[in-house]
């Protein structure tokens, strides 16, 4: 058995078509982890302590490395919902001095990681809008922005750069300006983003990243956030030890970031093998519309990432049609992993003013996923539109 092919990913019954969740570790990232969990404390200064240390500096390198910043500006948390609720704070410093941000602008179709609002009391966070297709509304956004009362404290912005649902991508430059234009600080949750499309923070794409390592093929519970600079900072969520320059301190999670880093170290490469992942997922979306004609692919119209594609079958409730692929052997979800099991639309379709009761099935796809993976989900997909009375071509 080749060490990715555990229960979570592929097995001779069952076919794991649900990246966007989480996605498989990668051998690699298994192995910097089992290294790693060996070490020091990288905080000693003894020679094993030193070594230690080396780990998380090389881990530090691949994940600056993946989003075209310093190392130095780059700091480990717990994973996305931990970076998001250290960087979501009216509370920061620049340099010394104290800098205080008076509202949250936030997406409506953002993961709950940033659209809880982080430490921003609720009356003081405003979501913005998406259009029908998902896409952030520009004019809304610099509308929304343009009544911003600066006399309180600046304006914070947070938007995904591709959505977790829909893969639909956000014109993230264009944000970043509009954000800009308003004074504000652009916070990128680039989660679903890294190892798909290019994400370089050097070029205009907001002032910080957002990543969890295991959307890439690193352990789960380890994630970044990742700055243009380190001179603007916000207040940090966890105070203590003074690990991570003072901005998250606990002794770090040698396993999970070396883990992290040899995840990132992959992922430059991964981008490059989206075309063979788009050719797969477009087989699912063409197999989705033979078997299900009135079938609604949310985001189709727009750009989207390689990997995912969000439907709604009419008629049928997502998290039956889950359930049905699942006892076939198919891991698919009925919206993101955590909005699953909950009856009706979620809120990213809501946000994209999609009012249908049935939801939406998510089928997210990687480099691993292999042609014989797909023809089972078809084979599944056909049973179900027989019992449906759908057409039932064979597959
Ligand atoms: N942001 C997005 C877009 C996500 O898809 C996820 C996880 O699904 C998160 C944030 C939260 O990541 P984590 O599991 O590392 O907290």
């Amino acid at each position: 058995m080749r060490p990715n092919q555990g229960e979570f990913r592929v097995t001779a019954t069952r076919a794991y078509l649900d990246f966007n969740a989480s996605a498989p570790l990668l051998p690699q990232a298994r192995e910097a982890m089992g290294a790693a969990l060996e070490l020091a404390n990288p905080s000693s200064v003894h020679a094993e302590g030193r070594t230690a240390r080396r780990a998380v500096e090389n881990a530090r390198r691949s994940v600056a490395a993946l989003a075209g910043a310093k190392p130095e500006h780059v700091v480990f948390t717990s994973g996305a919902t931990e970076a998001a609720s250290m960087l979501l704070t009216p509370d920061w410093r620049m340099g010394r001095s104290p800098l205080r941000f008076s509202h949250l602008y936030v997406c409506a179709a953002d993961h709950p990681a940033t659209l809880s609002g982080g430490r921003f009391a609720p009356g003081d966070v405003t979501l913005y809008g998406v259009d029908p297709n998902g896409v952030v509304d520009l004019a809304a956004l610099a509308s929304v922005l343009g009544s911003h009362d600066k006399s309180s404290g600046l304006p914070l912005v947070a938007v995904h750069a591709a959505n977790n649902e829909t893969g639909v991508i956000q014109p993230v430059g264009r944000i970043a300006e509009i954000v800009k234009t308003a004074g504000g600080v652009l916070i990128v949750d680039a989660v679903q983003a890294v190892g798909r499309i290019p994400v370089d923070i050097a070029v205009g794409y907001g002032d910080f990243f957002i990543f969890s390592a295991h959307k890439i093929g690193g352990p789960k519970g380890v994630g970044a956030i990742v700055g243009m600079s380190d001179l603007m900072m916000p207040a940090p969520l966890i105070a203590g030890g003074g690990q991570e320059k003072g901005h998250r301190a606990g002794t770090e999670n040698l396993g999970g970031i070396a883990g992290f880093g040899a995840a990132a170290e992959m992922a430059r490469e991964r981008v490059d093998a989206m075309p063979g992942v788009a050719a797969l997922r477009d087989r699912v979306e063409e197999a989705v519309l033979a078997r299900f004609p009135d079938a609604v692919v949310h985001g189709k119209g727009v750009e989207r990432l390689a990997n995912t594609t969000f439907f709604t079958l009419p008629g049928l409730k997502a998290e039956t049609a889950q359930i049905a692929f699942d006892l076939a052997g198919i891991a698919v979800s009925a919206g993101s992993a955590c909005s699953s099991g909950r009856i009706g639309p979620s809120h990213v379709l809501k946000a994209m003013g999609f009012d249908g009761d049935e939801g939406a099935l998510r089928v997210s796809i990687g480099v691993e996923t292999t042609p014989a993976e797909i023809g089972r989900f078809e084979v599944a997909l056909a049973t179900l539109a027989e019992r449906r009375g759908g057409r039932s071509k064979a597959a």
